[in-house]
């Protein structure tokens, strides 16, 4: 039986590689504009930057990794997501003598071992930022904002910006004392995760999507009932912000995301269109993480998008370049002469930077003819025993119609005119 590929994981083949080109290159010009530089790390990490950096709790460490033990019996784990790898690349390459803030971007995949469904596969891809050394709402902004301009870019349409504030640890203490009290009399309606959570992490129970844990809920404390003066100031300072950069967004105090490490902003962009996996980007910021992996105190935030997720939305809203790049030329050789001049003008034309194919199954005029239409050539440069005797070479316009004959001395002079020409 034939191998297949693993489950949750996908081929991307031309025609669809081009739509995550289009994504790619747009990103990467925004990051420019934003002044973001870019940062790649290994694809697996000892496993303990996860367990430490993304939190014990989190579903990511207890359920969804990707651990293995090398042959040196070291615990490696394949990357679940890239915040704690770019703080462990920041202290390990000394990142925080540089002038602050280090502004960072990423694009590439991680795993993890999660129920494959649409939008939910187990090796995806993200896209994200992570400012490190730096404390001000306005960097918050900043990250949020260029969340937004890149979905403007994008002609994404129906977004859904939720802000919230999940506190310091201050406000956090105060606040899981205030929801455990609401809560204590009602334990035994939350679902048996929520159960769980009571005790460990009992904030999580807040976005719980299960109907029984979100109708106990009504009405409990949130974040925002018990920011202390510090955490408060900030996070009406990044409101004034985002307002003034045009960012449409809603204050939803029930969001507090599933790391560990956040402290005060957390924020999510949501597309219902896209169904039940509706979140295209999360993040939040993380002030006391990189001195959590052993590095000195530096206030950290970022965010990481769902790549697959923006480009089904983009597809359901018909927001993608549809159709593969046409070929501009195809050379046409008929004969083994033929073929080895044609060979030869071939990799010139390309090493002038003029994409140009040849025919590599010696097929005939007709079926040759027949590929170049397929692949949408503008021109077929036709080369057969008779042209190379008289040492010319036919350059048929296949749009128009048209073809002309041309000394083979002066074939790439002509067509570099045409190419320079735009046709
Ligand atoms: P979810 O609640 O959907 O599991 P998450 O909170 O686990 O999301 P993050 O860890 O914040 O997600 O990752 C940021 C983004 O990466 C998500 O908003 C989503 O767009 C994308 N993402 C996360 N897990 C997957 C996955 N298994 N497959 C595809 N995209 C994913
Ligand atoms: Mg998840």
């Amino acid at each position: 039986m034939a191998i297949q590929r693993p489950k949750g994981t996908q081929d991307l083949l031309p025609g669809t590689v081009e739509q995550w080109q289009y994504l790619e290159e747009t990103i990467r010009t925004v990051c420019r504009e934003y002044g973001y530089e870019e940062i790649r790390t290994p694809m697996f990490e000892a496993t303990e930057l996860f367990q430490r950096g993304v939190g014990q709790t989190t579903d990511i460490v207890k359920k969804e990794m990707y651990t293995f033990l090398d042959k040196g019996d070291r615990s490696m784990t394949l990357r679940p997501e890239m915040t704690a790898s770019v703080c462990r690349a920041y202290v390990e390459n000394k990142l925080y003598g540089q002038p602050q803030p280090v502004k960072l971007y990423y694009i590439g995949s991680m795993f993890r071992y999660e129920r494959p469904q649409s939008g939910r596969f187990r090796q995806f891809h993200q896209f994200g930022v992570e400012v490190l050394g730096a404390d001000q709402a306005v960097v918050d902004a900043e990250v949020i904002s260029l969340v937004w301009n890149l979905y403007q870019r994008l002609g994404l349409r129906g977004l859904e910006v939720h802000v919230n504030s999940v506190g310091c640890p201050t406000c956090r203490a105060r606040h899981r004392e205030q929801l455990q009290e609401f809560l204590a009399t009602r334990q035994n309606a939350l679902c048996t995760d929520c159960q769980e959570r009571f005790e460990r992490n009992p904030l999580r129970i807040l976005d719980c999507k299960n109907p029984s844990c979100q109708a106990v809920t009504v009405g409990a404390p949130t974040t925002l009932d018990t920011l202390c003066e510090d955490c408060g100031t900030h996070f009406e300072r990044l409101k004034t912000l985002l307002e003034a950069a045009g960012v449409v967004y809603r204050v939803n105090p029930r969001l507090v995301r599933g790391l560990d490490y956040y402290t005060k902003t957390a924020f999510e962009v949501m597309v219902e269109e896209i169904g039940a996996q509706s979140a295209i980007c999360g993040g939040g910021r993380y002030d006391r993480l990189v001195e959590e992996i052993g590095g000195p105190p530096t206030p950290g935030i970022g965010f990481a998008m769902g790549i697959e997720r923006v480009l089904a939305a983009l597809q359901v809203q018909h927001q993608l370049p549809e159709e593969k790049p046409k070929l501009f030329g195809l050379l046409i050789a008929l004969g083994e002469k033929a073929q080895t001049e044609g060979f030869a003008l071939t990799s010139t034309l390309r090493s002038q930077g003029i994409p140009v194919s040849m025919d590599l199954l010696s097929r005939s005029l007709k079926s040759q003819l027949k590929a170049a239409d397929r692949q949408g050539a503008r021109f077929a440069f036709i080369f057969g025993e008779e042209e190379l005797e008289r040492q010319v070479i036919l350059i048929r316009d296949l749009k128009l119609g048209e073809q002309i004959e041309v000394p083979l001395v002066e074939a790439i002079e002509e067509i570099n005119k045409k190419y320079k020409r735009g046709v």
